[in-house]
């Protein structure tokens, strides 16, 4: 009955509707704020690097909904162009197109006419950039994948963003003198920045005595240990510790992988290449190494890897760019350097993002990828 009176009703149906119901998307919009609460989920900011610039850069006066989000790695004008004929509502560029501070926003410049381009059209602007390289699912991760099956650590691990509980030292004491406790107890309370401030009965050495524990900042601490030297005959047994920010797995800046076969330097570069959809890589022989030395340990960072690549002990290191002096330092301690371009390390992770992004999101907004987008570097 119910599928006779679902038929009775199309059959009503002005052709025309009958025909967009069947042929339009299921996809609808998000606000931006809820969008980017979302996209701030799915990578946390707390990860990013303290010196980027990431988040939402470019904000269109409220409310804004976005129908289409743009994906790029770099935007440039000729992607912004792009952006505004594929009507994108939000721009997420992987490189934060706004850096360093702007003063003003006129014509004169590339960077400030993005924004006017942006702000005139109703177009938002996010960047996660450094918090996309840090996550497990992130940039580096899928660089790794070009080196076939391996398993892969970070190089500098993420630390969790806040201390597991207030403060960052932990101290304990025991007071064998209870007639003195409310006096130390008092004062303690007194000094800033205190908490969890816990009094116990305890037995030691056959004595009563009160284990007193807190956790404080680095500035009270100072305050507690001095307060304590103070009443020296009153406590003893002292503990102060550091309270960790736990590292947090699969997740940090680079990554250090272990094939699981060893592989020709040759080989490897063929499998980067395919990975990368180049022609041409740049390669650097390390000391006493040829084509047909194995690699077993390959260190990676997308991007301009140099710094989180400087000293590790490996094979290969792979990256977008290193300066000259710094493939020379590599090769001479006989690790051999591949090079791809700045962005060519970063950009193919685009097209995962659009298929991550559309089931993170439940598939409520249409997501495209740049196909102007590119590095700016070619071999000739
Ligand atoms: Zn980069």
């Amino acid at each position: 009955m119910c599928m006779l009176l679902s038929c009775v009703h199309l059959i009503h149906q002005p052709l025309r509707r009958i025909q967009s119901w069947f042929v339009l998307p299921s996809r609808s919009f998000m606000d931006l704020k809820a969008l980017v609460s979302s996209l701030n989920d799915f990578a946390s900011l707390s990860l990013a690097e303290s010196w980027d610039n990431v988040g939402l850069l470019v904000e269109p006066s409220p409310p804004h909904s976005v129908s289409t989000l743009f994906l790029t790695n770099d935007l440039t004008e000729e992607v912004m162009q792009e952006a505004l004929q594929k009507k994108a509502d939000l721009i997420l560029s992987y490189h934060p197109p706004i850096f360093r501070a702007l003063k003003r926003i006129t014509w004169n410049t590339w960077k400030e006419r993005l924004v006017i381009r942006a702000l005139e059209h109703r177009v938002g602007i996010y960047s996660p950039h450094t918090a996309y390289d840090a996550i497990p699912h992130g940039v580096n991760n899928w660089l790794a994948k070009g080196l076939g099956a391996c398993t892969t650590i970070p190089l500098r691990p993420s630390m969790a963003p806040s201390y597991p509980t207030e403060g960052t030292h932990h101290v304990e004491f025991s007071m064998g003198h209870t007639e003195h406790l409310e006096t130390v107890i008092s004062s303690i309370q007194k000094i800033p920045e205190i908490s969890s401030l816990i009094t116990v009965p305890a037995r030691a050495e056959g004595e009563e005595q009160t284990r007193v524990s807190l956790n404080c900042t680095q500035k009270a601490l100072l305050e507690v240990v001095a307060l304590l030297s103070q009443n020296s005959l009153l406590y003893h047994k002292t503990e102060i510790m550091l309270l960790q920010k736990p590292l947090l797995p699969y997740t940090g800046m680079g990554r250090l992988c272990t094939l699981s076969e060893p592989v020709s330097l040759s080989d490897l570069v063929e499998r980067i290449k395919s990975h990368l959809k180049l022609p041409h890589i740049r390669l650097a022989l390390g000391m006493g190494k040829t084509l047909e030395s194995q690699v077993k340990v390959a260190a990676l960072c997308a991007g301009s890897g140099s710094s989180i690549l400087q000293g590790v002990e490996a094979d290969l290191y792979l990256t977008g760019e290193m300066s000259h002096h710094e493939v020379l330092d590599a090769v001479a301690n006989g690790i051999s350097v591949i090079l791809c371009e700045h962005s060519n390390t970063e950009r193919g992770f685009l097209s995962e993002l659009q298929d991550m992004l559309t089931t993170y999101l439940e598939n409520k907004i249409n997501i495209i990828v740049s196909e102007r987008d590119r590095d700016p570097l070619h071999v000739v």
